[in-house]
């Protein structure tokens, strides 16, 4: 569409960075960009709407720019999920593998009720880890997960394959 060929062409390509061989997907020009920015937000809140979303969880860092102006206009809250160590209050965990070691995120136990309806959102989806730990991390606070959106999904890592058992039918959108 349209508006996939708008974001698309936003998106600058970096080679070998953050180290030799990868070649990093840089949003910085989308979101430089109003009619990309705002194009992206209402693609997001209209899946948190049609999802039946009651709020959008985040990912440190980019799903924070990404979530939260998506969340303001679906008029629904935002719920970080963070590295571990930022968050001040009581925080449910969860660890996860790495290509070398692990690591940790975390959300406030209290940002979610057992009634709500969770939209994760997230830049790019490389191979699921971060997702999939999120997803567990929702269901483990008591909440539903109404669904995965990410900007860019990076395909040939086949992550979409790895979720599948964590989303359980959720439905999961790249844009
Ligand atoms: P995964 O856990 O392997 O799916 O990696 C996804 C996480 O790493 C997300 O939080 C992304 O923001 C980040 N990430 C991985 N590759 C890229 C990239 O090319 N551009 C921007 N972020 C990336």
């Amino acid at each position: 569409t349209d508006i996939q060929a708008l974001l698309l062409s936003r998106i600058r390509e970096v080679e070998d960075y953050p180290e030799p061989g990868v070649k990093f997907k840089d949003i910085t020009p989308l979101l430089a960009d109003p009619a990309a920015f705002g194009a992206l937000t209402d693609a997001l809140a209209d899946i948190a709407v049609r999802t039946g979303a009651t709020k959008i969880v985040g990912l440190e860092a980019r799903g924070f720019i990404l979530g939260a102006p998506a969340a303001v206009r679906a008029g629904i809250g935002f719920v970080p999920v963070r590295k571990a160590g930022k968050l001040p209050g009581a925080t449910l965990s969860q660890a996860y593998d790495l290509e070398y070691g692990s690591a940790e995120i975390e959300v406030h136990a209290e940002d979610l009720a057992p009634e709500d309806r969770v939209l994760v959102v997230d830049d790019v989806l490389a191979t699921g880890g971060t997702a999939e730990a999120s997803v567990q991390l929702v269901r483990r606070a008591g909440a539903e997960v109404a669904g995965l959106a990410v900007l860019m999904e990076l395909a040939f890592l086949r992550g979409r394959a790895r979720l599948e058992p964590a989303l359980a039918g959720a439905p999961l959108t790249a844009l």
